[in-house]
């Protein structure tokens, strides 16, 4: 391997990771002109990039990624006193978070990333310390759950058993959760066979039958993304070891941010706004050395740095130029949703009775009414009703085009039949087809755990993840991105001797 970055010396050392113009295909000449042209743009008053520089800065990171692993480690980083650059793909922040302001005028939705669990520590810590507040969600009410098969709503008589039926299957994996260890698991007992096992043995054994299995399945792969055979057990054991049955589905739900999950990604981004975060700006090749780490951006840009870490979604990697290569067991797997929102004025459904829900293996997995915030302009009574869809049923609207938006208001109005009320607008959200996603959320598949996992944890050298692949406990979520991303911030503190915020 070439290596393409400079010798390091103590006042390269001292610079941020600086961005030059150089013409790919990056060579060693270049790297070195990079680094002299890193000296050059130093030694320039009043140059941008000289408001990062610190001659105390104990390391350069880039951080690869805008989402909220990405801005927790940067934000982390910054504060102790790193020279520390964010370059994001997207002209916005948030990546699977997207708030919509003004969605019917009925305040904001979400896009991507909703709810905040009962067990996300992480999340409503920074909730606190930014004044960001919380509301709590109604709990579904599992009476009013509906059920849709095959084509047909089955009539409550039929649909309560089967909801009860999946309710219970979920508590038989609670004693075997206890013994895991949900942030390393693979040291729990019995972890390669358990995270070879795949969730649809367990629905098996968990002996759930007929209509029940099909409802489990359509509930699981419309939460995850994908189907219960490529679900890894022990995956599944983590999230329910952190907070318990409560956390696990209905505590998965406890709370959302009012005004939107987004302004956690402007509040962490705010001091990063002198210039070290960089939008629009999509890194291309990855390069480590004995001597340091190297990041190209397809602008052609060249940054010199001590560390890097990588947050962008693994399906998403294939446009990065890894040197050395990623070993190819790793390729963590992300399911696969599109999200469905709706308006709807005039709902016939009273609060109190708790959120309708519904699911299904239709076109919509999952569907549910927001029901604690209701109010449109003029005091007009509006409620939002969400669906999603994970798996191949993701994967078929995404396919749609045009056709997906019809087929996503049927879908709703087919698993929340008495909560049709007048449609105001409708959106569909395609994470399938978007280039900076590929992908829903994270779920590990069948032996990925105790592979994968201590690999993400160790990292490639200087190169290391963060994201919601990179957790288990709270896989696939925000609080996963947060506080992976944290995670890697405190680790390269530590290795640094730099022990607290400044
Ligand atoms: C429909 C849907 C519903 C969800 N519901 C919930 C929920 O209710 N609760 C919950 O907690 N979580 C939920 N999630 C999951 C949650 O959104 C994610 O787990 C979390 O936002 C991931 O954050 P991240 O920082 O790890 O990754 P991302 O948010 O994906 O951030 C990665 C960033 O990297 C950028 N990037 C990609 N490639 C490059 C590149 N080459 N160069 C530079 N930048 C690049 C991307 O643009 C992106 O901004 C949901 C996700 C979806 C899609």
């Amino acid at each position: 391997m070439c290596g393409l970055f400079a010798r390091r010396n103590a006042m390269t050392h001292s610079l941020p990771p600086v961005p030059v113009r150089v013409s790919p295909p990056i060579t060693r000449r270049a790297a070195l002109g990079a680094a002299a042209g890193a000296l050059a743009a130093a030694a320039l008053p009043g140059r941008r990039l000289l408001a990062a520089l610190r001659p105390d800065a104990p390391g350069r990171v880039v951080v690869v990624g805008a989402g909220f692993a990405g801005l927790a480690c940067a934000h982390e980083l910054a504060s102790r006193g790193y020279a520390v650059t964010v370059l994001e793909a997207r002209d916005r922040i948030g990546g699977r978070v997207l708030s919509v302001p003004g969605f019917a005028g009925a305040g904001v939705v979400e896009g991507g990333a909703t709810a905040i669990g009962a067990g996300d520590a992480t999340w409503r810590s920074l909730a606190e310390r930014f004044g960001l507040q919380l509301v709590e969600q109604r709990p579904f009410n599992l009476e009013l759950v509906r059920v849709r098969l095959a084509g047909r709503t089955l009539p409550p008589a039929e649909a309560r058993p089967i909801v009860e039926a999946v309710s219970r299957s979920i508590g038989t994996v609670a004693p075997l959760a206890r013994i895991i260890d949900p942030f390393r698991p693979w040291l729990s007992p019995s972890a390669t066979k358990i995270d070879r096992t795949s969730v649809q043995q367990w629905i098996g054994d968990a002996l759930i039958e007929g209509p029940s299995t099909d409802a489990m399945r359509a509930m699981l792969t419309g939460i995850f993304g994908v189907p219960p055979e490529r679900q890894s057990l022990l995956a599944l054991l983590c999230r329910v070891a952190v907070g318990g049955l409560e956390s696990f589905l209905e505590g998965r739900r406890r709370w959302r941010c009012a005004g939107g999950n987004g302004q956690l990604a402007e509040r962490l981004a705010e001091p990063l706004r002198d210039g070290r975060l960089r939008l629009a700006t999509p890194v291309e090749a990855i390069e480590s050395g004995a001597e340091g780490m190297v990041v190209r951006t397809t602008g052609g840009e060249v940054l010199a740095c001590d560390d890097v870490v990588l947050t962008a979604p693994p399906p998403t990697w294939e446009r990065i130029q890894f040197a050395p290569g990623l070993p190819p067991f790793v390729r963590p797997q992300m399911g696969a949703l599109v999200r469905y929102v709706a308006a709807r004025r005039d709902p016939s459904w009273p609060v109190e009775s708790g959120s309708p829900a519904g699911l299904g293996d239709g076109h919509l997995s999952v569907a549910f009414a927001r029901m604690d915030d209701r109010t449109g302009p003029g005091g007009a009574s509006h409620a939002i009703v969400v669906g999603q869809a994970g798996g191949a049923a993701a994967d078929e609207l995404a396919k749609a085009g045009d056709e997906a938006l019809p087929r996503c208001r049927a879908a709703a109005a087919d698993l929340l039949p008495d909560s049709v009320g007048e449609l105001v607008t409708d959106r569909v959200f395609d994470w399938v087809n978007d280039p900076w996603s590929r992908c829903g959320a994270a779920f590990a598949a069948p032996g990925q755990v105790t592979t994968v996992g201590p690999f993400l944890r160790n990292g490639q050298g200087r190169l290391h993840f963060a994201g919601d692949f990179c957790s288990y406990a709270f896989g696939g979520t925000m609080e996963g991105a947060l506080s992976t991303g944290l995670e890697i911030a405190r680790k390269l503190a530590a290795r640094d001797g730099v022990t607290d915020a400044k």
